[in-house]
């Protein structure tokens, strides 16, 4: 079997790490012939808007899924009309955009932090008298890791933050003063089936992905069914296949969806080793078809990220449980680079570990 991956960057190639294992061959298409993939993989490289090359990707390819949420639609499309991709590009379509995502959760009666399209300084100055301030303006696509937003803390942000954002469609949302951020990650397979992870509790700084603790410490059993509940409702309206991201707040007993991505995400990598099947190889079963892997955690798991360079790699691998994983990227700022994932049996095994890895990883008490 042979699977077709857009993008190639490290998700696809922890995807194909695990696809090896099951005799899965892959290649990728990604415009940076740099792509880490390459290391591992055949890769096209090319322009997602050279069609050539497209169809010289898609020739022998048994399925196609991807790895990065920004791929042009047209792309896709041009991918969909000669052969299998999957998660459904309704899908993508809709995570690409942030309005049309809160307006989806919205239609499943999932909670999501009050918003309001953006077009003009009119639009913006009547959405931040009725939704209050502070709020969060966002550009409606091609935002990632806190890029594309800018807090409003008073009236005095409004004018500048539409200066330095108005050039594209935009959306403005309440600010959430949440107690925790959460995500769940579900996988469904084409016929209908579906399984989930337990929910993750998730630290961000500066708009990224910092450290992942799973199963989420802070959650309740009533709150993680119901993490899991919206997740499942998204997938089924979607006809999905494959992994699905839920991203919310946890904020006063309850949850508001912030976002969701379509493909394996940054806070499933502790499922490698904390989970009887990792998020990479249930999306690939998921995408070819096969039963659908356990879901179970083997234990408590803590994701570090590894951002900007790489830490004393002796430091890291000597912390008893600790699984470093870098993706042959060049260091610079604020890039991931790797990540590392300890798993232990109690709490305290983990609280110990976690306080060695921030120590090896040189990262702030709190890991961030
Ligand atoms: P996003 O790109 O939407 O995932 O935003 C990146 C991060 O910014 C989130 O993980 C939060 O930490 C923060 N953030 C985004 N939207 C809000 C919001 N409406 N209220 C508070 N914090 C937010």
């Amino acid at each position: 079997m042979r699977v077709g991956i857009l993008g190639g960057g490290q998700l696809g190639r922890m995807i194909a790490l695990a696809g090896y294992q099951l005799g899965v061959e892959f290649r990728f298409f990604d415009p940076n012939s740099g792509a880490p993939v390459g290391q591992i993989g055949q890769l096209v490289a090319a322009d997602y808007g050279d069609t050539k090359a497209l169809e010289g990707f898609l020739d022998g390819v048994d399925v196609v899924t991807y790895e990065f949420e920004s791929i042009p639609l047209a792309a896709a499309r041009f991918v969909a009309e000669r052969a299998r991709i999957f998660p459904p590009l309704e899908a993508l379509e809709t995570a690409q955009d942030r309005l049309l995502e809160k307006q989806l959760f919205r239609s499943l009666e999932i909670p999501t932090p009050e918003f309001a399209p953006v077009d003009s300084l009119e639009d913006l100055r009547a959405a931040a008298s009725r939704i209050g301030l502070p709020a969060v303006l966002k550009t409606r696509r091609l935002g990632y890791d806190g890029k594309g937003q800018i807090v409003l803390s008073d009236e005095s942000s409004v004018r500048p933050a539409w200066d330095s954002l108005g050039s594209v469609p935009l959306i403005l949302e309440a600010f959430v003063p949440f107690q925790h951020e959460v995500s769940v990650i579900g996988v469904r397979g084409p016929d209908g089936g579906e399984v989930f992870y337990p929910p993750i509790q998730n630290v961000h700084r500066e708009g990224v992905l910092r450290k992942s603790t799973a199963p989420a410490p802070s959650v309740t059993p009533e709150i993680a069914a119901l993490a899991i509940e919206y997740c499942r409702r998204i997938m089924d309206r979607l006809g999905y296949v494959g992994v699905l991201a839920l991203e919310l707040f946890a904020v006063d007993g309850s949850l508001l969806a912030n976002e969701m991505a379509p493909r394996v995400h940054n806070s499933g990598h502790w499922t490698i080793e904390g989970a009887e099947t990792s998020q990479f190889e249930n999306h690939l079963r998921a995408v070819l078809g096969l039963p659908l892997g356990v879901t179970t955690s083997r234990g408590r798991s803590v994701m570090f990220n590894i951002l900007g360079h790489i830490p004393p790699v002796d430091r890291v691998v000597a912390v008893e449980g600790a699984h470093l994983h870098l993706y042959g990227k060049s260091p610079g700022a604020k890039r991931k680079l790797g990540h590392v994932t300890l798993v232990a049996q109690t709490a305290g095994g983990l609280e110990r570990g976690s306080a060695d890895l921030v120590a090896a990883l040189g990262l702030g008490r709190q890991g961030d």
